[in-house]
């Protein structure tokens, strides 16, 4: 059973370690940073953990860092 990329629905690899196509991850993180996303993922994967989709977010520290200071007022 193949997955499918959570972007643009493109079937992509069983075995690939996220949940998009290499092409939509490029557009989105740019490529330097995507590939630094596959390579943690597959190091955590490698490691036996089950990755979820929350650790893509580990490498945008700017972005957590500036939502945890607002700590999200609207809500
Ligand atoms: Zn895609």
């Amino acid at each position: 059973m193949a997955k499918k990329c959570i972007y643009c629905g493109a079937e992509i690899s069983e075995e690939c370690v996220v949940d998009f196509c290499s092409k939509c991850g490029k557009s989105v993180w740019g490529e330097k940073m995507f590939n630094t996303i596959i390579k943690n993922m597959e190091d955590a994967r490698s490691k036996g953990d089950l990755v979820s989709t929350n650790l893509l977010e580990t490498p945008k520290k700017q972005v957590s860092t500036e939502v945890e200071s607002e700590n999200f007022p609207r809500y």
